[in-house]
């Protein structure tokens, strides 16, 4: 019976297995994607600590530091997780293996949302399609590009772009900005200097481009030429095996969980990308302190402290 099985081995599933290790619980991780999310983040520059690091080396890091502490990884896939009758939780892999667990941490993360159009998955392997304003709008400083989407995280995305980038082309689909007032309020300052440029009701049609990506082509016939395009429409957060244990989900189908990162069902903890603590704020930092708080409450319901 082990004590804590963290399945997802991004950064909130490691963060949580470096804490619940240093609590000498015993921990298994369970990750078919070693990373997440982050191994494809390129480079880094605002997790504390490094000025500028690759998303790889950095969960390579955080392996290595919960390996020293004795945690065991596998890179198998959960298919199933079952409630025993005694409270404890059996674990079902692809590989048909059972694993038998007094707790759950569930950091399965979220997809971000494609745009499904050719050459994209080829650009964005460093060659200027992006998935996250925030993480690496900082990196094109002096160039121009694209942000898709008018939701809040392309708004936020844009008001901190808009401080290193020339030109904003904002791309909306509908005819109107969707974020918190506050962050509209932002962008208007940009829109006003010129920095932003909103381009409402047209949506991207083609990347452009043979090695890397020089431009977009829309709906509305423009074609302009950029340095990098930022897909900034929604993520679908990973709830499959989430829902199937009963575990209640939020209004926008994340993990509902409280401020100890517990869900509804006791000894199941969630954190990072696949809640929506922080208010979206999907990041390395907010994953690792939720992983930390999730590794806490397991050892609380564990000693019953
Ligand atoms: C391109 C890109 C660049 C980014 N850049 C930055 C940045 O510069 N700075 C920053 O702070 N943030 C950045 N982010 C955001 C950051 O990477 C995420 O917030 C973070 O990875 C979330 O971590 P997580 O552990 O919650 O989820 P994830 O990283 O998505 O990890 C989820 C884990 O769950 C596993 N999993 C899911 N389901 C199963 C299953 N059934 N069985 C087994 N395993 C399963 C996956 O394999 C994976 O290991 C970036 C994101 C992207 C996409």
């Amino acid at each position: 019976m082990t004590d804590v099985v963290v399945i997802g081995s991004g950064v909130t599933g490691l963060s949580a297995a470096l804490y619940a290790a240093r609590y000498e619980l015993s921990v298994l991780i369970i990750g078919d994607m070693l990373g997440g999310a982050t191994s494809t983040a390129w480079t880094v520059e605002n997790y504390p600590g490094f000025e500028a690091i690759d998303g790889y080396d950095l969960v390579v890091k955080m392996k290595e530091q919960v390996e020293k502490l004795g945690v065991a990884l596998s890179t198998d896939k959960i298919v199933e997780i079952n409630k025993n009758p005694n409270d404890t939780f059996t674990i079902i892999t692809e590989t048909s293996e059972e694993i038998e667990s007094k707790t759950i941490i569930l950091a399965v993360g979220a997809a971000r949302k494609k745009l499904g159009l050719p050459k994209e998955d080829q650009f964005s392997m460093g060659k200027g399609v992006n998935y996250c304003t925030t993480c690496d709008g900082p990196l094109y400083k002096g160039k121009k590009i694209a942000v898709v989407g008018g939701g809040d995280s392309a708004v936020k995305g844009m008001n901190l772009a808009a401080q290193y980038a020339d030109k904003i082309y904002s791309i909306v689909r509908g005819d109107a900005y969707k974020p918190e007032p506050i962050n509209l309020v932002r962008l208007q300052k940009f829109i006003d200097n010129e920095r932003v440029e909103p381009i409402f009701n047209a949506t991207v049609l083609e990347l452009l481009g043979e090695e890397r990506l020089t431009g977009i082509k829309l709906s509305n016939g423009r074609e302009i030429e950029i340095d990098g395009l930022f897909v900034e429409i929604g993520a679908i957060p990973e709830v499959v095996l989430a829902q199937k244990l009963g575990v209640e989900l939020d209004q926008y189908g994340y993990i509902q969980v409280n401020n100890m990162m517990e869900t509804n069902i006791a000894g199941v903890y969630s954190g990072g990308d696949a809640t929506n603590f922080f208010g979206h704020f999907k990041q390395i930092v907010t994953g690792c302190a939720m992983g930390s708080v999730a590794a806490t409450s397991a050892f609380k319901h564990i000693t019953k402290a």
